[in-house]
């Protein structure tokens, strides 16, 4: 990610401590040398083991394919029966369908094949019945010649015995599944799901479903982040709300540290009088708070609950929403022991170029994301547009996007300018 790497000091305005100004390259990495993976490992039926973490390296014990086998419907045969060009009349000397095993191959007959069928010792070859021609006399008609191998699949091409065929830290896909059950694995090891507790606060909220008085929200944060964090295979609880309360926002936070790998707070890290989380963390732990150089999001904080990672996030829904996306992501991803790069999973979001379709004057001092959306133009080319309202309080914005358009620090956008644009399928799973 872009962003300056100098680190500047402004006052948190609260305590008159300097909050150190971070880029938010300088505190993805501050958070991911902090990560301390799960430990624990379960041991999963491999259907149920979608975006579980692979807790050890998997090796198969056969070859895939198990044997020679054909990849069409056809005749199997012997190469050398068909070495020059014209055509060929072969006596079909038996049929093998896929499970069945066949009798060595007569020589200069052929045999009537069917795919996922192993070749009967002999064959080396497979014409494709589309090709051919069965004569009233049973008798088949190839052209000539032949590519030695051609539409057979050799044995261990795929995999080979002994082979690794994933890897300890991969989140498990489908196709990953699938690779797992081809070499007859049922059963696999993974991390046990990380659990977080997530905390609201805030004197003004209330669960939906109940009735709003005056001054008073609902409480969106805490639906979006359980969201955000299933998304990351991440086990979650409501470790519940608490008012703006020094008392009850520690008491709340220490039951949440018990219980949880990771305490998530959204509220209360900002500069106000109101803002107790940061004060509760430090009374019962340690923290780091920052103003990173981003928008939306600016306060983020990071610290321990005796050994529980906590990190404080802004209470504005859509500051919540990208400083999740950013930094929390990263961390969870990692904290669930998966290693970086391996089975598709960046724990750093890609991004890849664009064309703005609008114009954006930038915020001077810090990186924006800007909520956007892909559109194809007339004349087929792809250009990406911003909601109108970029409001940190505005969740429209981020419910019609399809992903994030970074501006850094100090840039302004034009129209037909390249962009980098990041997908909601790099930032939310
Ligand atoms: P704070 O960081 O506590 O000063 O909150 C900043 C803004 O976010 C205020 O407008 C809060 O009302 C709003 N806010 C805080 N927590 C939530 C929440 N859980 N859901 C929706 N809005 C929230
Ligand atoms: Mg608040």
């Amino acid at each position: 990610m872009i962003g300056s790497v100098t680190t500047r000091y402004a006052s948190d305005g609260c305590d008159h401590e300097p909050a150190p100004i971070l880029s938010v390259e300088q505190v993805q990495r501050y958070l991911i040398e902090r990560v301390l993976p799960v430990a624990g490992k379960e041991v999963v039926a491999t259907e149920t083991a979608l975006g579980r973490v692979l807790a050890e390296d998997q090796r198969s014990l056969m070859n895939i394919p198990g044997a020679d086998n054909s990849a069409m419907d056809g005749y199997a045969l012997a190469s050398r029966d068909i070495e020059r060009a014209g055509e060929f009349r072969l006596v079909v000397s038996q049929r093998i369908a896929a499970g069945q095993v066949g009798q060595p191959l007569a020589p200069g007959t052929a045999v009537r094949i069917f795919a996922g069928a192993w070749l009967p010792p002999g064959a080396d070859t497979v014409a494709m019945q589309e090709h051919c021609r069965i004569e009233p006399d049973g008798t088949v008609v190839i052209p000539g010649p032949v590519t030695r191998g051609a539409n057979v699949r050799r044995a261990g091409e795929d995999v080979a015995a002994g082979a690794c065929i994933l890897r300890r830290g991969t989140r498990l896909r489908a196709q990953d599944l699938g690779l797992a059950a081809s070499v007859g694995l049922a059963r696999l090891p993974v991390f046990r799901r990380l659990r977080v507790a997530l905390l609201s606060t805030g004197n003004e909220l209330v669960e939906p479903g109940a009735a709003l008085r005056p001054g008073q929200i609902y409480n969106s944060n805490l639906y979006m982040l359980a969201g955000l964090l299933q998304g990351l295979g991440c086990e979650w609880f409501s470790a519940g709300w608490v008012p703006d309360d020094p008392t009850q926002t520690h008491e709340a936070l220490a039951r949440a540290a018990e219980a949880a790998d990771l305490v998530i707070a959204t509220g209360g890290v900002s500069v106000g009088e109101e803002d107790h989380v940061k004060a509760a963390i430090r009374d019962i732990g340690h923290l780091d708070l920052w103003r990173v150089a981003v928008k939306p999001g600016k306060p983020l904080a990071f610290g321990r609950i005796g050994a529980t990672p906590f990190l404080g996030l802004p209470g504005n829904p859509v500051s919540a929403f990208v400083t999740f996306c950013l930094f929390v992501r990263p961390f969870v991803l990692r904290s669930q022991g998966i290693v970086c790069g391996q089975g598709g999973a960046d724990t750093v979001p890609r991004s890849f170029p664009v064309v703005a379709g609008f114009e954006w004057s930038g915020a001077k001092k810090r990186c924006e994301y800007l909520r956007a959306r892909l559109r194809l133009t007339e004349n087929g080319a792809t250009i990406v547009e911003i909601y109108p309202n970029q409001s940190s309080a505005a969740l429209t914005s981020a419910a019609w996007a399809e992903g994030l358009v970074e501006v850094p620090e100090g840039h302004t956008v034009a129209h037909g300018q390249t962009v980098r644009f990041f997908p909601f399928s790099e930032l939310l799973s």
